[in-house]
């Protein structure tokens, strides 16, 4: 079988390797699409903080955001058959640990991640392997496209879920990228009233638009906190989702949300954070909340997307096949537009 892999810096090709043959619990799935995450492109411009640290070493095979067709699966496997449509969890867990076992799992000590951390090898390839208990069967009417996006979206609703929405509120998200744009969707469907969206190019923000924002600032062209504070009295927001992981976005959400409000951070900053006021976050009794992975939101998200309430249309920008793998991840950060490009394999 075919697959791109990472043998160094902005060193990946396109190679041969024999087709995984399933263990008892594992089944083989035949992949179809597989996003491109910024996490890809930092392992492949070797500039992700792992390969330092010795979690993660060359050559690895990227892709942790997948969908594909089942063709083969191990004698133990109940849940899944050949030709069902399915997509897979972004880790490979113990199922055996204290943390595996209070339902912790995305902090099993055994981790492996696709494409990353202790690396599982990724979906930038034709078949597969995973065991049964990570997969997931796509609702009939969520096409494999979006099937491949799940991860990204599962991030989206518990970045909103985290924030603590409650209904009449008022929510602020940080960010247009597809976690962006999923969880201000999410963010109304928990009950916000009022959701405003904040990024930097004008086309993005104007698909936020579409897909349900109330009002959109952009960060090149307005004083984004004080167009924030005129839209809430001068009050802030409730709740602040920040999916950007700019630091100067993470200080101005201390001044954007109200007293006793949330800051629900997903944003990975790569850097210390200067100038974070923590003085203002006390005085004002603000919860700042971290969360790490999708734990638990993956068949949540895909019944969301089934009921229509998830909107995926506008945010696959680019189909590039696997072969342009390269390709995708330079072109990834250029463009007005581009939200999410998927290679189909
Ligand atoms: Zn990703
Ligand atoms: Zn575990």
């Amino acid at each position: 079988m075919k697959s791109m892999v990472v043998y160094g810096p902005k060193d990946i090709r396109l190679i041969e390797e024999p087709m995984p043959e399933p263990k008892d619990d594992d089944v083989i799935t035949e992949v179809k699409f597989v996003g491109v995450c910024g996490t890809d492109k930092s392992v492949y411009e070797g500039t992700i903080g792992y390969l330092k640290t010795g979690l993660m070493k060359y050559p690895i095979r990227l892709g942790h955001e997948w969908s594909g067709i089942v063709c083969r699966v191990g004698k133990n496997v109940t849940k899944f058959k050949p030709g069902d449509r399915v997509c897979g969890d972004n880790v490979v867990t113990c199922g055996k640990c204290e943390n595996c076992k209070s339902g912790n799992y995305a902090f099993c000590e055994n981790l492996r991640a696709l494409g990353s951390v202790y690396t599982w090898p990724g979906a930038y390839t034709q078949y597969m392997c995973m065991p049964e208990k990570h997969m997931y069967k796509l609702p009939d009417s969520v096409k494999l496209e979006y099937g491949a996006l799940i991860e990204p979206a599962a991030t989206g609703l518990y970045t909103a879920v985290n924030g603590r929405i409650k209904p009449g509120c008022t929510v602020v998200v940080h960010g247009t990228g597809l976690i962006g744009l999923v969880a201000a969707q999410c963010a109304k469907h928990l009950g916000a009233s009022t959701v405003i969206v904040t990024g930097r190019k004008r086309e993005k923000l104007e698909v936020a638009r579409q897909l349900g924002a109330d009002y959109t600032f952009s960060w090149i062209e307005e004083d984004v906190t004080a167009a924030i504070l005129k839209v809430t009295n001068n009050k802030g927001a409730d709740s602040v989702l920040e999916s950007t992981g700019a630091a100067q976005v993470l200080c101005a959400s201390l001044e954007q949300v109200k007293s006793s409000g949330t800051i629900s951070v997903i944003g990975s900053y790569d850097t210390l954070v200067d100038g974070f006021d923590a003085d203002m976050m006390v005085f004002k009794n603000i919860t700042l909340t971290g969360l790490n992975g999708c734990p638990h939101m993956f068949q949540p998200m895909l019944n969301m997307m089934a009921a229509g309430q998830i909107h995926m249309e506008p945010m696959v920008t680019d189909i590039f096949p696997l072969e342009q793998a390269k390709e995708a991840l330079e072109k990834m950060d250029q463009g007005e537009k581009r939200i999410k490009i998927l290679l189909e394999v």
